[in-house]
């Protein structure tokens, strides 16, 4: 058992924190606000190689695993630039492509998804279809050599700066679920799209996706065969469970460290507001909850990378899960010792709630992953 990284990663770790740095919360906050976009951190990130940290590198990529990627995505949201596509594209779309798709999705995907220039959207939530994708009503039907999609989407992250989005959809009939996944380009006739507005200070908008008779080629099809869509699936979801959590962790840091330089410099009483034990001892046990959920997270990114899905699974969920909660608590607590400044924009902490908050809903919300806990670790009957 090693709780250390390789000298690799520590270089990795630190040169993306010096990148984060280099741009910072306040240029998140000014982008988020202003319905801007990250583009400069995206492509500096893409030229450092730190997009594709995850993707082989025969294609063009790190050669890492979701251990590389992870890290990334923590080191940036410890700088409070906490990038959702990043979760979205390498971490979901690249993996799903690498690990299932054809080779010639991956010479046309992977390359352009680790130099930046392709981003990649992900849709399985319906209106219908949140928590259960079992009611997933997006059908996809042959039409000669070409698919044809039709359903409705909700919540896609980033629709509107990617190139392409992973559509999940259904073949089979409604009782039994063969999900399918489809490579659809975001300008193909019969797409559209509307923007969700959602109270979260973020870069990234969500959107409801139309699919209006969408007609691709075979060649859209991840992989071969639409019967083996499932375990594409669920080759996506693990890293992104990974992920999430990894910006979580990054932002619980990232608000601790604000609040813990705050509760140092700022005297009341004629001496600084972190001597008395009701601020500190929140931001101390917030930061435990921070490092044990960091364990959880780096230990499920092992699991994974060395090819061990199932317990990669249960371990990512448990992440996820912990993530949420420390980053929503850190950042409520931080806010606490900072009183009327942790409300500002100026001090930058406030404006994490939203993402914060969300995190313990999406992509996997925490009710249902108790129920994954209670019914696969606990042995319990299914309660739902
Ligand atoms: C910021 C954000 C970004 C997102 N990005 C994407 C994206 O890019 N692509 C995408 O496809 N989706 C995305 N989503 C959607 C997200 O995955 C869903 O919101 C999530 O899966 C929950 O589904 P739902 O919202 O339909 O909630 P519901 O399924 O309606 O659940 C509502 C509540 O009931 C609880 N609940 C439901 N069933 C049970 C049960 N059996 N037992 C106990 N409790 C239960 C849930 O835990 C939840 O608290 C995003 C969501 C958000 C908020």
């Amino acid at each position: 058992m090693d709780f250390d990284e390789t000298p690799e990663q520590r270089a990795l770790r630190d040169a993306v924190a010096a990148l984060g740095r280099r741009y910072g919360h306040g240029y998140y906050v000014a982008k988020a606000k202003s319905g801007g976009r990250t583009d400069e951190l995206w492509a500096e990130a893409a030229k450092l190689g730190y997009l594709g940290a995850n993707i082989p590198a025969e294609y063009g990529g790190g050669g890492g695993g979701i251990t590389e990627l992870a890290v990334v995505c923590e080191e940036l949201s410890a700088a409070g630039c906490p990038l959702l596509m990043l979760v979205v594209s390498p971490a979901i779309a690249a993996t799903i492509i690498a690990r299932h798709g054809t080779e010639e999705q991956r010479r046309t995907y992977l390359p352009g998804i680790a130099d930046g220039s392709m981003k990649v959207a992900f849709a399985i939530t319906e209106p219908e279809a949140g928590s259960n994708f079992h009611r997933l009503r997006t059908v996809a039907h042959r039409d000669g050599d070409d698919w044809v999609l039709r359903g409705n989407k909700c919540f896609i992250s980033g629709l509107d700066s990617a190139d392409f989005v992973l559509v999940v959809a259904r073949t089979g009939d409604e009782g039994r679920l063969k999900p399918a996944l489809f490579l659809v380009p975001t300008d193909a006739p019969g797409l559209s799209k509307s923007k969700l507005e959602m109270e979260i200070l973020a870069t990234e908008s969500q959107w409801l996706v139309y699919l209006d008779d969408v007609r691709v080629p075979a060649a859209a099809l991840v992989g071969e065969d639409p019967d083996v869509g499932l375990p594409a699936l669920f080759a996506g979801l693990n890293p992104e469970r990974i992920t999430i959590a990894a910006m979580g962790i990054g932002t619980g840091r990232y608000a601790l460290g604000r609040a813990a330089e705050y509760a140092r410099t700022r005297a009341v009483w004629g001496r600084p507001i972190g001597s008395h034990q009701g601020v500190s001892h929140p931001l101390a046990h917030a930061q435990i909850q921070v490092e044990l959920a960091r364990l959880m997270v780096a230990r499920a990114a092992a699991l994974y990378d060395a090819g061990r899905d199932l317990e990669a699974g249960t371990a990512a969920n448990m992440a996820k899960y912990a993530s949420a909660d420390a980053a929503a608590l850190a950042v409520d607590s931080a806010i606490q010792a900072m009183g009327g400044n942790g409300m500002t924009t100026e001090y930058g902490v406030a404006t994490l709630l939203g993402t914060t908050r969300a995190t313990r809903i999406a992509p996997v919300s925490r009710e249902m992953i108790l129920n994954y806990v209670a019914q696969h670790v606990l042995d319990q009957p299914r309660s739902y």
